[in-house]
């Protein structure tokens, strides 16, 4: 089943959890904020994307079914 990730950057407040958790798929803006690296809109199968929604301190992260 392929899913959809997406970050709200009003609600990111740049902790890195996720970047941590899940480096393959998540990665840093220059200020801090989680950004998709390119082309990971849909995880790339990534079995620890969840773990870094999970992990993120205020829920920035939703990953839905495509
Ligand atoms: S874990 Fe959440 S708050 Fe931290 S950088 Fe990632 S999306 Fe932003």
């Amino acid at each position: 089943m392929s899913i959809h990730i997406s970050i709200d950057k009003d609600v990111c407040i740049g902790a890195g959890q996720c970047a941590l958790t899940a480096p393959g798929v998540f990665t840093q803006d220059d200020d801090g904020f989680s950004e998709l690296l390119p082309g990971r809109e849909d995880g790339g199968g990534d079995p620890m994307v969840r773990e870094a929604a999970r992990a993120c301190p205020v829920g920035a992260i939703t990953v839905s079914e495509a």
